[in-house]
């Protein structure tokens, strides 16, 4: 864990997990990119409001019976509503928790800077390859980010359009995220509440 200063208010401010990247200062909302021994202010965006999640950043139980610890979300906007995509620190392992109108999946397994096709000749309904992995593809959609809290490993500015595709591979959930720079993907288990215990 290392203590410093927000680049833009001078609040004190805590980066707990070594692969954040992105610091989002509780006190004034900035956005605060981690570097070597430091924080640069990333951008400056409207703090998120409040929206109620299951969890709330620094929140600690068990899912599926072992330790996680919330550490910061992402939420975004798409034509059904939002999601929130929560970074958790998991069993001693990062992880995803994404919650969408209630419902929850937990991502353990993340391939970063995956090679697949081109997505605009991805459809639903569609069989692909991805590295060694037969993917079939659930659904396809747009959100847009509207902004985090928190400490993420995965940063996506505010404002900017991500497409996602919803899919399955031997029986476990995937979720691709293209973004401008990179394609993300996530393999998961969906979740029920009952899986999901927080203490506080
Ligand atoms: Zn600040």
């Amino acid at each position: 864990m290392s203590s410093m200063n927000c680049a833009s208010c001078g609040a004190p401010v805590e980066i707990v997990n070594r692969f954040s990247k992105v610091l989002v200062c509780g006190y004034c909302g900035t956005h605060l990119k981690v570097s070597d021994g430091g924080v640069e202010i990333a951008g400056k965006y409207p703090k998120l409001a409040d929206f109620p999640s299951i969890f709330q950043v620094g929140s600690r139980g068990t899912i599926l019976g072992k330790p996680f610890t919330a550490l910061g979300r992402m939420r975004y906007k798409y034509q059904g509503g939002h999601f929130d995509e929560w970074f958790v620190e998991y069993d001693g392992d990062k992880a995803w928790f994404t919650e969408d109108d209630g419902t929850y999946t937990l991502y353990t397994d993340l391939f970063e800077a995956v090679e697949i096709p081109d997505i605009s000749t991805v459809k639903a309904g569609q069989n692909m390859l991805v590295g060694d992995k037969k993917v079939m593809i659930k659904e396809k959609g747009k959100a847009v980010v509207e902004g985090g809290e928190g400490e993420l490993f995965f940063y996506v500015e505010p404002g900017s359009e991500v497409i996602y595709l919803d899919a399955v591979s031997e029986g476990k959930k995937v979720s691709i995220e293209y973004t401008e720079d990179e394609v993300e993907m996530f393999t998961g288990r969906p979740l029920l509440k009952r899986d999901i215990v927080v203490e506080g």
